[in-house]
C-alpha cells in the first residue's frame, strides 16, 4: 500500500514518519526545493542558525517524543534563559507575571511601569467565540490589553487581538473567569514547577525535517507541486510539477499537509465545504532579520517584545546567544529581530538592506547601542501563520466533518488546531493514525 504527503513541513513529516513506522510507503511530495517549511537552517557570517522557528514548547510531549523517536535526543537543550522584556515608554522593562498577558501580580505591574488597570471589570465569561480585544478590553481596559496581550499574541500569531478568536488563541484566558485578576492571581499560584518550558536542539531545530526524512519507509521528492489530487476508482491521483509538463501518481491515500490556500484547492471536488473553510482562514507574512555581532551584548534576558501601539518596525526581538548555550558558546552575539503582523505586508515590501537598517535601528534604541554587524540576513516568510480569527473553532469542525467523510484523505497543518511544532506534529500523526485506523492502509 502506498501513500503520499503532500507538504514536506513538520506536519506533513509526521504524518509520514506514523505512516512509514506502520509499515506504509510514503512519499512527500514537497513544492520548493527543501524540506522543513517554516524550519530552516542558514548561514549568518560564519555561524549556522535557525533562520525560523528555533525552539519547541516542552510542556507538550509531541515534539520531544519525535526528536527522541528519530535519534536527536542527545541535541535536545533548554534556553540558557527566557527572562522577556517589554520594550515600551522608552525602555526595556522586564515582563512582570501574566497568564498570556492578564497581570497575575498588580504591585509588579505597576512597579514594570508598562501597563495600567484603572477600573477593572467582573463580567461572565460568553459562551459563544469573542475577540481576545473585546474580551480583556471590557474587563481590564485597552492598556493592559495594548501592552501586554497584543505583543504576546503577536508574538506567537503575528495577528491582531481585535481579530483572533479568544476560544481558539487565548483558552487559558478564558478559563480564568469572570473575574480576570482574580483567576490569573489563583492560576499562578496555583503553577507548581513542571520543568523547562522551552526546548531546542543543539546545531537548531532545523535539524529536525531531514532527520524524520531519513525514516525507512519514506522516500521525498523536491520541487514536486502539487497541482491536483482526484479520486478514482482505484485509488488518489495526484498531479504534479509544471502545467506544461504534468506527472501523475496514483496511491492509495493522500495526507495533504500545505498552508490553507493550497489545501483549499487541492481538495475543493471531493471535500467542498472543508475548502470552503480552509480558504476563508487568512495569512500573515513575516521576516526574520538575523544578526551577528562580535562584541558581548550588554542585555542578559533572552529578547524583548514590543506592542504594536508603540509604532517601532520590530515587533519582537531574541537574543540567541543569551538564550542557546550553542550560540552563546562561539563567541558571537546573535539576535534575531521580528518584522511584520497580519495586514502588515508592506512592511516587507522594502529591500533586504532597509529592512537590515530598520530594524537595526530599532534594537540600537532599544539596547541603547549596539556595533556594526559583522553580517546580517533576511528570511522572508510569505503566508507564515495562519490567524485564528473568531469563529476559527467552528471552521475547524466544519473541515474534520467534511474530510471525514471522504475515504483516504487527509489534512493536516498549522490551519487548524495549533501553530506551534508539537501541535503540527499532533495534527500530522493523528491525520496519518486516522488513515491507519480506518483501513485505508489495509491490502
Ligand atoms: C518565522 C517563524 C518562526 C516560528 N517560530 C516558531 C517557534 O520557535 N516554535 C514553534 O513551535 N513554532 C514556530 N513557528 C510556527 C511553526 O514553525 C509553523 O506553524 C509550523 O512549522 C508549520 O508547519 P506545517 O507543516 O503546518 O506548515 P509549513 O511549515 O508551512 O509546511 C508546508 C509545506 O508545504 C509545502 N507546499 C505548499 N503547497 C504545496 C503543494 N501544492 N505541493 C507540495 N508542497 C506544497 C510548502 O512548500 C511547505 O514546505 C514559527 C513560524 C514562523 C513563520
Amino acid at each position: 500500500m502506498r501513500a503520499a504527503v503532500v507538504g514536506g513541513g513538520m506536519a506533513g513529516l509526521a504524518a509520514a514518519y506514523e505512516l512509514a513506522v506502520s509499515g506504509v510507503d510514503v512519499v512527500v511530495l514537497e513544492g520548493s526545493d527543501r524540506l522543513g517549511g517554516k524550519l530552516r537552517l542558514g548561514t549568518v557570517g560564519d555561524l549556522t542558525l535557525d533562520l525560523g522557528a528555533e525552539s519547541i514548547l516542552a510542556r507538550r510531549p509531541e515534539g520531544l517524543d519525535l526528536i527522541d523517536a528519530v535519534g536527536l535526543d542527545d541535541r535536545v537543550v533548554n534556553p540558557d534563559t527566557i527572562t522577556a522584556a517589554i520594550w515600551t515608554h522608552g525602555e526595556l522593562r522586564p515582563m512582570p507575571a501574566t497568564v498570556m498577558g492578564i497581570p497575575a501580580d498588580l504591585a509588579e505591574l505597576a512597579a514594570s511601569g508598562i501597563a495600567r488597570v484603572d477600573d477593572p471589570h467582573v463580567l461572565p465569561v460568553p459562551k459563544d467565540d469573542v475577540s481576545v480585544a473585546d474580551f480583556v478590553a471590557d474587563r481590564l481596559g485597552r492598556d493592559v490589553l495594548d501592552r501586554l496581550v497584543e505583543p504576546l499574541l503577536g508574538g506567537v500569531y503575528a495577528g491582531h487581538t481585535d481579530a483572533l478568536s479568544l476560544r481558539a488563541t487565548t483558552p487559558q484566558i478564558a478559563a480564568l473567569g469572570p473575574d480576570l485578576l482574580a483567576g490569573a492571581t489563583a492560576a499562578r499560584a496555583a503553577a507548581t514547577a513542571r520543568g523547562p518550558v522551552f526546548a531546542g536542539l543543539v546545531g537548531g531545530v532545523g535539524q529536525l525535517p531531514a532527520a524524520v526524512a531519513a525514516t525507512p519507509g519514506i522516500s521525498v521528492r523536491l520541487d514536486s507541486t502539487v497541482r491536483a489530487v482526484t479520486r478514482k476508482a482505484e485509488g488518489w491521483l495526484l498531479s504534479i510539477g509544471p502545467t506544461t509538463d504534468v506527472e501523475q501518481l496514483l496511491v492509495d491515500a493522500v495526507v495533504v499537509a500545505a498552508p490553507a490556500p493550497a489545501a483549499a484547492r487541492l481538495i475543493a471536488e471531493d471535500a467542498p465545504e472543508a475548502a470552503f473553510a480552509l480558504a476563508a482562514i487568512e495569512y500573515a507574512s513575516m521576516a526574520i532579520v538575523t544578526y551577528v555581532f562580535d562584541e558581548p551584548p550588554a542585555f542578559e534576558g533572552s529578547g524583548f517584545l514590543v506592542p504594536p501601539i508603540d509604532g517601532t518596525f520590530i515587533k519582537a526581538a531574541t537574543v540567541s546567544s543569551n538564550k542557546w548555550d550553542w550560540v552563546g558558546a562561539t563567541g558571537r552575539t546573535v539576535i534575531r529581530a521580528s518584522v511584520g503582523r497580519s495586514g502588515e505586508s508592506t512592511l516587507l515590501q522594502h529591500d533586504d538592506p532597509a529592512i537590515v537598517a530598520a530594524a537595526l535601528a530599532d534594537l540600537r534604541a532599544a539596547f541603547g547601542g549596539l556595533p556594526d554587524p559583522l553580517d546580517a540576513v533576511v528570511q522572508r516568510w510569505g503566508g507564515a501563520l495562519p490567524q485564528y480569527d473568531v469563529g476559527h473553532l467552528e471552521r475547524v469542525a466544519t473541515i474534520e466533518r467534511s474530510i471525514a467523510a471522504v475515504r483516504g484523505l487527509e489534512v493536516c497543518g498549522a490551519a487548524c488546531r495549533g501553530v506551534g511544532i508539537p501541535a503540527v506534529i499532533a495534527s500530522g500523526r493523528a491525520a496519518a493514525r486516522r488513515l491507519l485506523d480506518a483501513g485505508t492502509m489495509e491490502p
